[in-house]
């Protein structure tokens, strides 16, 4: 019998390192956060500062109207860049950019410049001009782009987005100055999830100030989209991951039994923080505020070992680009505590995955919500009315929300009973659901003012905080005075589904617009147009609010019964961006073109099926090096305790014990068998079927196989089992 003994196997080891493994010594600093926030930014201040003061006015030129910037005032720019960034101890720089693969890219470029005079006398500077800031040529051809750049060209070019802040990157023994950047193809078609979020941003300005004038709000010039977005995460000891090929090729478990314990006595959210997590946190912050990250909450979540962190919300490209950075530092910062840090939606079955509940809403160039009652009956007629045309835009686009947050990660959570389900409902709460009511059914003499009035509209923030627990189960809720997409997945670029939300409150907002100039027409008055038009739109939209618990099953008969549309899964959702009139729709708002529509499909399509093809690969090699060799030595165990085995009662039961594991060991062979067979099958389909086979059998088999995996897990002993167990990899935390 060769089972090894416990403390010797690799697991054993992990687990030792993983309990004895010393919380790393604080680097916090003493000074306060005021004093290094944003250290490691070059934001509009420092430009100020360092900048003549002709440049400057340049640079908010171009911010305010998208001028273009003079060579002089860029290499200006450029050179002040430098100079703080090599003081700060810059070597490199680098655009950085967020392709279409849903991460963040980066190509890095030295500021040294050597040059040789004739005598071969060496001059060596640091140099940095104002057209290596705008423009950057990545090799880009092995970025994905739906096959786009192979019609045209395989070149790309980042250009330098001076609405976001520039930073740098500090890692062990690097430092580079990163400038956040667009990423487009030769003939001008975005290639990235920045450019369509900055055109829906200038849709909604446009089309929202429109319809802002027509309310009466007749200076205003500019609408901004606010985005703040909580980050769920679990953090896992290194070495439970290293033994662990799942974790390290998909970011989730594809085996794994429950452990008796999960998260059934709730003790975990808003419990104490384990002090490891803690000083996990502390650090991650204090990188955060230096690169100008305004976190501002942390606590544990649902899960066991699963935290969240929370930024205060700012505008929403800078706010998109700051979550790219946030889950890039949490995965540096976790290493350095010797931790990983899993932002997968799933990364453990039959407990809660992690979400990223985006918080949007809308400002003016005063900085008023839009979103926000106020004080004056204006003000909560302008709440009302923008109020309904965001519920308009959620009722006519719901299938373009819900492709928005397909990925293959995200399907684990929106399909299961924990996550916002997925179809597409907005929550409301009682108190606004009773002045909705109201107004439908309004009628009386009394004037529009008074009637505002009487709607009690300006409470409502007072009383939108009670409904936070029950507003869990829905996929966009209103919580007092913002929306909260809560059907986000936490690996998720924040970037798409705020496009598309964008985009589709845009479109609203101009057809509202053209309903409100007729209504002006027929009503005596513009408040009174303008309740109308509210009425209206609650009217209109009354199918997609829904109070209740998202994840029971009445709802989704009844979601069915009021025709809301239902995509379970991203292989179902996704053909949605092939709808032709999606495809108009986006370009008739100037958010996407027809081909880069169709390239975004193409791009998802792509990374769906590679996807669910490593997971499948990764699962048949885990049960055929790892989990049945474990079953295969605990069987020899078996025949050889059986063979020695005098008492003829106790063999029979024995006999039972032995029929167990070989029936569980028969099926796992199986059905790894058939797993593999399907997979060479859908290999070679085209790539639509593929998607289909994918996730309608493939996914399934994988999830036969892991029965039988997990089946055995409980049966083979303990210390011959090679992977870390759940138990282990989920307390860790809570006792060392
Ligand atoms: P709640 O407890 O009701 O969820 P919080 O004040 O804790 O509200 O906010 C949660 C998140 O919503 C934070 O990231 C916060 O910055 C963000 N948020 C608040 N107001 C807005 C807004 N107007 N637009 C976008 N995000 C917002
Ligand atoms: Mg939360």
């Amino acid at each position: 019998m060769s089972i090894s003994t416990s403390g010797t196997t690799p697991r054993a080891r992990a687990i030792t390192a993983a309990y004895q493994r010393p919380q790393r010594e604080s680097t916090i600093k003493k000074e306060p956060v005021s004093s290094y926030f944003g250290e490691l930014t070059f934001d509009l201040a420092k430009m100020r500062e360092k900048l003549p003061k002709e440049s400057y006015q340049n640079l908010l030129a171009t911010l305010e109207t998208g001028k273009k910037l003079s060579k002089e005032t860029a290499d200006n720019i450029a050179s002040a860049i430098k100079e703080w960034a090599v003081a700060n101890g810059a070597t490199h720089f680098c655009h950085w950019f967020q392709p279409m693969t849903g991460l963040t890219a980066e190509k890095h470029d030295s500021f040294v410049s050597i040059q040789y005079s004739n005598h071969s006398e060496v001059r060596v500077m640091e140099r940095f001009s104002g057209s290596q800031l705008i423009q950057g040529e990545p090799d880009a051809s092995s970025f994905p782009s739906g096959g786009m750049r192979t019609t045209f060209e395989a070149r790309g070019y980042t250009v330098w987005d001076p609405s976001s802040p520039i930073f740098i990157v500090e890692e062990e023994n690097t430092r580079t100055l990163c400038i956040p950047t667009v990423f487009f193809g030769y003939h001008g078609q975005a290639l990235d999830n920045k450019t369509p979020l900055l055109r829906s941003v200038e849709a909604l300005s446009s089309t929202g100030c429109e319809f802002l004038k027509l309310l009466g709000d007749v200076d205003v010039k500019r609408l901004q989209a606010t985005l703040g977005c909580e980050q769920e995460y679990f953090l896992v000891d290194k070495n439970f991951v290293a033994l662990r090929p799942d974790l390290v090729m998909s970011g989730r478990t594809l085996l794994g039994a429950q452990s008796p314990r999960g998260q059934q006595l709730d003790d975990h959210y808003f419990g104490a923080i384990p002090g490891r997590a803690k000083a996990f946190m502390e650090e991650a912050e204090r990188e955060l505020y230096r690169l100008g990250i305004p976190v501002k909450t942390r606590h544990n979540e649902v899960a066991p070992s699963q935290f969240e962190v929370a930024p205060i919300f700012e505008d929403a490209n800078i706010s998109a680009d700051h979550n790219a950075l946030t889950m890039e530092v949490l995965k540096r910062v976790a290493k350095r505590h010797g931790l990983v840090c899993l932002l997968h939606e799933k990364p453990f079955a039959e407990i809660n995955g992690s979400g990223k509940h985006c918080n949007w809403s809308m400002s003016n160039d005063k900085g008023e919500n839009l979103l926000d009652p106020g004080k004056t009956p204006h003000q909560n007629l302008r709440f009302l009315a923008t109020l309904a045309v965001v519920m308009k835009a959620v009722h006519e686009h719901a299938p373009l929300l819900r492709v928005g947050i397909a990925s293959a990660g995200n399907d684990h959570r929106l399909g299961a009973n924990e996550a916002p389900p997925a179809v597409i409902s907005v929550f409301m709460g009682d108190t606004l659901s009773g002045i909705l009511d109201a107004i439908e059914q309004g009628q009386g003499n009394a004037s529009v003012e008074e009637k505002v009035i009487e709607l009690g509209v300006s409470k409502l923030p007072t009383f939108a905080r009670d409904n936070t627990d029950r507003n869990r189960t829905s996929p966009f809720a209103f919580t007092g005075n913002k929306f909260e997409f809560r059907a986000v997945g936490s690996a998720s670029n924040v970037s798409v589904p705020t496009c598309f939300l964008n985009t589709a409150v845009a479109a609203e907002f101009a057809k509202a617009t053209e309903r409100l100039k007729t209504l002006l027409d027929e009503k005596s008055s513009r408040d009174e147009a303008v309740l109308e038009l509210v009425k209206q739109l609650v009217t209109e939209t009354k199918a997609i609010r829904f109070d209740g618990d998202g994840y029971s099953q009445e709802w989704l008969e009844e979601a069915a019964k009021r025709g809301l549309p239902r995509y379970d899964t991203t292989a179902d959702a996704l053909p949605v961006l092939k709808d032709e009139s999606l495809t108009r729709f986006f370009q008739d708002m100037n958010v996407l073109s027809p081909d880069e529509i169709k390239s975004r499909y193409q791009v998802a399509l792509e990374r769906y099926n590679m996807t669910i093809d490593i997971e499948a690969q990764t699962t048949i090699e885990m049960v055929t090096n790892q989990v049945a060799p474990a079953i295969e030595e605990q069987l020899k165990t078996y025949y050889e305790v059986e063979d020695d085995m005098h008492s003829k009662t106790l063999k029979a039961t024995y006999a039972e014990r032995i029929a167990e594991l070989e029936n569980t060991f028969d099926t796992l062979l199986k059905t790894t068998k058939t797993l593999n067979q399907e997979l060479q099958t859908v290999r070679s389909m085209e790539e639509e079927a593929q998607m289909q086979a994918y996730c309608n059998k493939v996914l399934p088999l994988m999830l036969e196989v892991r029965t039988a995996a997990d089946i055995s897990e409980r049966i083979v002993a303990d210390n011959a089992w090679p992977l870390p167990k759940y138990r282990e990899m989920l307390f860790a935390m809570n006792l060392s």
